[in-house]
């Protein structure tokens, strides 16, 4: 694919984070506070306000239901709020380090502009790169991304990743023509939605990925040493 491109636009999960990092390590992590925290009369204010908006007294109950929402997959606001509390003290307490692949950081340090598009939300994207597991020293202090990286996008930003429309409002968010962008994601149909209005494409195949029919169609890399 070379070097013809002034502006990079990536996809988390599947294309420089393994796909598995969400529901193996954020979910189980979530669960896991969620139990100590409602049985723990929570000594942090910041927790109790935000269960006591589920008004659900008894501590069974609203484990119970906090994890059905989380099991149903239910974009509830109040469980979205916990979950961004939790999920932050986890980063911030070292407790979470998001599993960059070692290339995509070497890439992000290498390349000028790099714009993220991910349907977490874009809080969530800034803890992720704040709150990375050096691939050298994993043992040690996380390494902070965010300086490398000029802008983030979301569903709320920009619109569903699957729809052609938010890729020409990301590009006129961030004033570049298509031709000049490059979009990497794992996901065929993001990848046609941004080919739509221009952008250059490529397809990530990494470990864990669902199989891509029609592969042919895209460029596809298996890291990102080589752009
Ligand atoms: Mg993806």
């Amino acid at each position: 694919m070379g070097d013809n491109y002034s502006t990079y636009l990536l996809d988390i999960e599947g294309t420089i984070c393994p796909i598995s990092f969400v529901k193996d390590t954020l979910f189980p992590y979530f669960t896991n506070r969620v139990l100590e925290l409602v049985q723990q009369d929570s000594r942090d204010s910041s927790i109790s306000e935000i269960l006591s908006q589920f008004h659900i007294d008894d501590k069974q109950k609203l484990q119970a239901h906090i994890l059905n929402l989380v099991a149903k997959d239910v974009k509830d606001p109040i469980l979205k709020q916990l979950q961004g509390y939790v999920w932050a003290d986890g980063y911030e307490s070292g407790q979470i380090k998001a599993p960059i692949y070692v290339d995509a950081i070497d890439f992000m340090k290498r390349k000028k502009r790099i714009f993220i598009y991910s349907s977490g939300s874009v809080k969530a994207q800034r803890l992720l790169f704040g709150y990375v597991k050096d691939p050298k020293a994993p043992e040690h202090d996380s390494l902070d991304l965010t300086t490398y990286i000029d802008g983030y996008f979301d569903i709320n930003t920009s619109g569903k990743k699957t729809e052609p429309q938010s890729y020409a409002n990301i590009l006129r968010d961030i004033g570049a023509n298509a031709s000049e962008v490059l979009f990497l994601s794992d996901n065929p149909l993001e990848l046609d939605a941004a080919a739509t209005v221009g952008m250059a494409t490529g397809l990530a195949i990494r470990p864990g990925n669902a199989p891509v029919p029609n592969t042919q169609k895209y460029q596809v890399f298996k890291n990102l040493e080589d752009l």
